[in-house]
């Protein structure tokens, strides 16, 4: 595969910009990455890489950026944290249009290997009613009970990935991310997920000595939270896998909001008061990844600790949150 064309789309994202180094650290020479966002506002543009800004929800653009390649990754998504996800579900269905043609093209076009990102999202609410969660199994995402817009969008395209690769032969592998969090992803703007939005709002609360931290929800739901770099190891290792069936690719260190604030607090050195917001979206009371499927099949799961992951994921982000005040500064100066 290493030779032969990768596509690879969401590739202005943060998972699927991170996906492309990862590729040409590890000696794909062919690589096309695609995203619809302008490329300066891509978190990564790696050189060497056929760069493209289409717009995947047309069918002729997914045509186009599948003609020769052998295979795809899937990671364009209209998506976000649970402010965005609960207040835009018909945006997030409108991603079916990505799959449903880039499946499509994918066929036309002989691809060989098919990656599909879907989510935790997929699984059944009820199972996810209790904050003390055991861990999602696979099986528990039916019946089908999915998070309302965005969990339904991807059920539904997990679904076609079985079919189309049944039916007309094209190796798909779907993986259920568990929040992704890391370096060179959305930390502000209304998209940003629980841990990039708590290091945001420690580093505002301590550089602007206002030492108060605002929550959303009680602070006692739990979820669990996977480094990047697990991600990219897991993407990778399912994707060359025999894995038919939609597995969790998601860490099992679960914790509580108020657990992942305590964490941020002790890595800036800093102890905010804390307020609960509860009528903001807050998602699911309880959830986490149950990873015997994918210990059984690759003899691994992601085990970076959340420690380590959310200092470099803080640091990053606090450069970048110096680096915008400094420009608004000079901006303001002229
Ligand atoms: P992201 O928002 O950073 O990246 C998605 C990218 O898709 C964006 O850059 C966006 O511009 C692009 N895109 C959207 N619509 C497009 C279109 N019509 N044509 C071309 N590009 C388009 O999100 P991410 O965190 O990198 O997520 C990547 C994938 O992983 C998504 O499918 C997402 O649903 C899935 N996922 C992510 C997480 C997580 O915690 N980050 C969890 C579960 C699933």
């Amino acid at each position: 595969m290493r030779n032969g064309l990768t596509v690879v789309t969401g590739a202005g994202g943060f998972i699927g910009g991170a996906l492309v180094s990862d590729l040409r650290r590890r000696g794909f020479t062919r690589i096309r990455a695609v995203d619809i966002k302008p490329l300066e506002e891509w978190y990564q543009v790696s050189e060497g890489v056929e760069n493209l800004v289409l717009d995947l929800n047309l069918k002729d653009r997914c045509d186009a950026v599948s003609q020769g390649a052998q295979q795809v990754f899937n990671l364009a998504a209209n998506m976000g944290g649970m402010g965005f996800i609960e207040n835009n579900k018909a945006l997030c269905m409108l991603s079916v249009l990505i799959n449903t043609h880039m499946l499509e093209a994918a066929r036309n076009h002989g691809v060989q290997r098919y990656f599909y990102s879907s989510s935790a999202c997929v699984y059944n609410a009820d199972k996810q009613r209790d904050t003390n969660n055991p861990g999602l199994k696979e099986e528990d995402a039916y019946p089908a009970l999915a998070e309302d817009g965005y969990g339904w969008e991807k059920l539904f395209s997990e679904r076609m990935c079985r079919h189309f690769r049944e039916d007309f032969g094209i190796e798909t592998r779907v993986a259920r991310f568990h929040n992704v969090y890391g370096p060179l992803g959305t930390w502000d703007g209304g998209r940003e997920k629980a841990p990039a939005a708590i290091c945001r709002k420690v580093i505002e609360a301590k550089l602007s000595g206002r030492h108060e931290i605002s929550i959303w929800g009680s602070g006692n739901q739990t979820r669990s939270f996977m480094y990047i770099d697990d991600c990219l190891k897991g993407i990778q290792s399912i994707m060359d896998s025999n894995i038919l069936e939609p597995i969790n690719l998601g860490s099992s260190e679960m914790v509580t909001i108020n657990q992942l604030v305590d964490i941020t607090e002790e890595i800036a050195g800093i102890k905010l008061k804390r307020s609960y917001d509860l009528s903001a979206p807050k998602g699911v009371n309880g959830r986490n990844s149950d990873n015997a499927l994918i210990r059984k099949y690759l003899g691994w799961e992601p085990s970076t600790p959340l420690k380590v992951g959310m200092e470099k994921t803080y640091r990053w982000i606090h450069d970048e949150y110096l680096a915008r005040e400094n420009s608004r500064a000079v901006l303001q100066q002229r």
